[in-house]
């Protein structure tokens, strides 16, 4: 993995460079960042790095032989850790390297949910057990072989649960030349003590137009489809990646037209719409409804007159646009609710169908109330 390879991330990539220039790598560093914007790929490429025997300006070379095998995560100084399924209380990172390596390749920004479809998880809790632990200090017992640096890149230290204390000493006094770069991204799931003993990269979420930018250069996408993939997936990339694998067009178009059949209360054709939502499968169900409540949220931006902060593409914003005159900012509120209620609902295995029937009643009600009085506490039933 080399940081060319990386979406965005340039003044993380850039801080990276240079401790190397500065001659101050930290043994022990924590990346954290939300799922998404590409922290476990930044890991392993700053590892590349690091060890590449011919490093350019701002990047490793990617064809000297410790870049070689990096590039095939087959390095014999490069370990990996991360939470998986033990079937045997002696089962190690290790034990599923050969997935890990397969999964890494094909999607570097891979979640939590992907690695568990490589391990056929059932519904067993991920962690990162005490006899992995023991692993990891075990291999950093030892002095490098081929490279400078040693490198373990734990991935979700969160993970870790109180084994981890078994790891403060390492982290705290490792051997010469051994780095521990842990991959996080919630902060306060990660045992205090290892958090005081890390140094901490912090790495944002992508922008709208780099994960737009991303879509349609790498994979093909048109103008609008990468707007509305962007916008949806709020700056997760993993998530955009997603998306690209679903049917994920003309949400936009169907939450409109649903919506004027609510306002014109028209029953049967609302009926049918019903039953073409049933039929999207709970996937598709769930990014409608996020589609949904994250364009009503723009329409309240633009009656609420910041129409600067909104991110529509143009012919959704002249949708929305026409949207305010039937909307107030109460009545976008109360929708939106229904729809964060629906949302709960879908992941939770709700009938569709009644689901659907549901939420639409409430959405007529609420598009046709004359006025909401003032201060009531009116929560559509
Ligand atoms: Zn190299």
């Amino acid at each position: 993995m080399q940081f060319k390879d990386i979406v965005g991330q340039e003044a993380v990539k850039q801080r990276l460079v240079n401790t190397v220039a500065e001659n101050r790598v930290s043994h022990a560093q924590l990346f954290l960042g939300p799922e998404g914007s590409g922290s476990l790929a930044l890991a392993v490429a700053y590892a590349q790095f690091l060890s590449c025997e011919n490093k350019q300006a701002d990047d490793s070379c990617g064809e000297c032989a410790s870049c070689r095998k990096y590039q095939k995560l087959m390095h014999p100084d490069l370990h990996f850790s991360y939470p998986f399924f033990a079937k045997h209380k002696d089962d190690t990172a290790l034990t599923f390297i050969e997935q890990w390596r397969e999964a890494f390749t094909v999607n570097p920004y891979l979640s939590l949910d992907d690695w568990r479809g490589y391990l056929d998880a059932e519904n067993k809790q991920a962690n990162i057990n005490i006899a992995e632990c023991h692993q990891i200090i075990k291999k950093l017992s030892f002095k490098p072989f081929e490279s400078v640096y040693k490198i373990l890149i734990l991935w979700l230290p969160e993970y870790l649960d109180k084994e981890g204390n078994a790891l403060l000493k390492i982290i705290e006094e490792p051997q010469p030349n051994t780095l521990f770069i842990l991959v996080a991204q919630n902060q306060d799931q990660i045992l205090n003590t290892i958090l005081s003993r890390t140094q901490l990269v912090k790495i944002p979420s992508l922008t709208y137009d780099e994960i737009k930018q991303h879509l349609l250069t790498q994979h093909n996408q048109t103008e609008d489809a990468a707007a509305e993939i962007a916008y949806l997936s709020n700056g997760n990339l993993t998530e955009a990646l997603a998306m690209l694998q679903q049917d994920n067009k003309g949400y936009h178009d169907l939450f409109v037209q649903w919506l004027r059949l609510c306002f014109s209360n028209k029953g049967l054709e609302v009926l049918s719409f019903v039953d073409q939502f049933a039929k999207m499968g709970r996937e598709n169900q769930k990014n409608f409804i996020r589609y949904g409540i994250s364009f009503i949220r723009e329409c309240c931006l633009l009656m609420a007159g910041a129409g600067n902060l909104v991110h529509l593409p143009a012919k959704e914003l002249e949708t929305a646009q026409k949207m305010t005159n039937v909307l107030s900012i109460e009545k976008s509120q109360y929708i939106s609710d229904e729809l964060e209620k629906a949302h709960y609902h879908v992941e939770r295995n709700a009938n569709p169908k009644i689901l659907f029937l549901d939420v639409s009643l409430q959405i007529i009600k609420i598009l046709n109330l004359k006025t909401i009085p003032q201060g009531s506490q009116y929560i559509p039933n």
